[in-house]
């Protein structure tokens, strides 16, 4: 069969585990350790949906998304993208319909999912959990809470999506 590759972006403000969950998905590991950039573009996973052989290239940041300067290389021939909040950062959550806005003004309309990571610690959580439906509802993108600590929905983000750039 023809294997696809598919450029994906994971965005969202810094520490809400997008690196992690790029480890964790492509490599199947997890480290506590502040982790500023995995050191390379993009880490690649094999997966089957619908019946075709996709190759996702998941490009991490280099820790510029603290600083408002992520590349146009970065963004250039994205074909689906991850954003991303985390439960116990109030601003991430926040930022969100910028992070849209940035993706779409970059590369136009593109397969879409929304998370909310670090769930494992929702006892902590500063946004109820109406306020995050309410946000899904607002940007119109399907939403899943995960824990890439605890590898929890991290496999069914990556599948949705996929899915989602199959039936485009
Ligand atoms: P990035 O800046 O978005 O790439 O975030 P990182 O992947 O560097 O993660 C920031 C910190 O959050 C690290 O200490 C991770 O170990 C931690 N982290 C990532 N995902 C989770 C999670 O699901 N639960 C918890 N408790 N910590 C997480
Ligand atoms: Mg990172």
């Amino acid at each position: 069969d023809i294997e696809h590759p598919v450029k994906v972006l994971i965005v969202g403000n810094g520490a809400v585990g997008k690196s992690s969950m790029i480890q964790r998905y492509c490599k199947g590991v997890f480290t506590q350790e502040y982790k500023k950039t995995i050191g390379v573009d993009f880490l690649e996973k094999k997966l089957q949906v619908s019946g075709e052989d996709l190759r996702l290239m998941i490009w991490d940041t280099a820790g510029q998304e603290e600083f408002d300067s992520m590349t146009k290389a970065y963004y250039r021939d994205a074909e689906a993208c991850v954003v991303a909040f985390s439960t116990i950062d109030r601003a991430s959550f926040e930022a969100v319909k910028s992070w849209i806005g940035k993706v779409e003004a970059e590369v136009g309309s593109i397969p879409m999912v929304l998370i909310q990571n670090k769930i494992d610690l929702v006892d902590d959580a500063v946004m109820t959990k109406e306020e995050a439906e309410e946000l899904a509802k607002e940007v119109k993108l399907k939403f899943y809470r995960t824990s890439v600590q605890e590898n929890y929905n991290i496999d069914e983000v990556f599948k949705y999506l996929s899915e989602l750039f199959v039936q485009r």
